[in-house]
């Protein structure tokens, strides 16, 4: 077939004016973000901001395009999410090229599904350009593969923003104890040791080989390893982001 005939990939092509483009920033150093994702910080009005995206990045965009931070505020506090997504409908209805400029990838505990249904339900055509999440990006920085295929056929993804047990968790520790796929383990600095403590108490053992890999892609980043049940001791002075590793591929020295 004659490929100039062939239309670009739907993430490479023009930004459209009045529309929402979600972009996934990856883990940190500006070399991950995607060149679709590059190209659409250049096109951008506007961008919207996150806390985790790479902030070199925003270099590219034009000196006229509008940032908006929407990631932590200096007290710690967020822009709520509500307030987010009107921003992403004013924007885009004021006829802009609308950025959502995102840590990871955006679907990945990164409310781009949120985002993408407010800005249909209010009529505005969106669309996702994936990132380099940090679920593996994270991993891969520190040396460990999540698959390997002597040792694991799969990996999980959680989030331990909140407590094993806690009404407000979804997850089913005891089965994840128990999947024989590598856990990987988002947002879990705090509650590190209650989830360790729930590992182990749903039969996980104690030598299972963990890594904490924080501020990947950064040049602070740093990981700590250690055993199922010393690794949150071990790592208690690790601040976030971080991502937690549970698995044999935790223990792996490849080199
Ligand atoms: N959408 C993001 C995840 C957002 S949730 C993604 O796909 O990567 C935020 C969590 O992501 C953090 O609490 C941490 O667990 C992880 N994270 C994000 N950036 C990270 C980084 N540079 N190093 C380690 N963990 C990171």
């Amino acid at each position: 077939m004659d490929q100039s005939t062939e239309a670009p990939p739907a993430s490479l092509a023009a930004l459209v004016p009045g529309t929402v483009t979600l972009v996934g920033g990856g883990p940190g150093d500006p070399g991950l973000l995607t060149v679709a994702g590059l190209r659409a910080l250049e096109q951008a009005d506007v961008v919207l901001v996150d806390h985790l995206a790479p902030q070199e990045s925003l270099a590219h965009c034009r000196p006229d395009c509008e940032q908006i931070w929407v990631g932590k505020l200096p007290r710690g506090e967020f822009v709520p999410q509500e307030r987010i997504n009107e921003l992403l409908v004013e924007h885009a209805r004021a006829g802009r090229r609308v950025v959502r400029f995102k840590g990871g990838d955006n679907f990945v505990f990164g409310r781009g599904g949120e985002e993408w249904q407010a800005c249909a339900q209010a009529g505005i055509a969106v669309r996702v350009i994936p990132g380099v999440t940090s679920s593996v990006a994270a991993p891969a920085l520190a040396g460990i593969p999540v698959t390997h295929r002597s040792l694991v056929q799969g990996f999980t993804v959680v989030s331990g923003h909140v407590p094993p047990g806690d009404e407000r968790s979804q997850l089913d520790w005891s089965a994840l104890a128990r999947t024989r796929t590598t856990l990987v383990v988002l947002m879990g600095v705090k509650y590190l040791p209650e989830i360790t403590r729930e590992l182990r108490a749903a039969g996980m053992a104690a030598d299972t080989p963990v890594a904490v890999i924080a501020q990947a892609g950064h040049p602070q980043m740093r990981q700590v390893r250690g055993p199922l049940d010393q690794i949150a001791e071990l790592a208690q002075d690790v601040r976030p982001p971080a991502v937690t590793v549970i698995g044999e591929v935790a223990g792996l020295q490849l080199g």
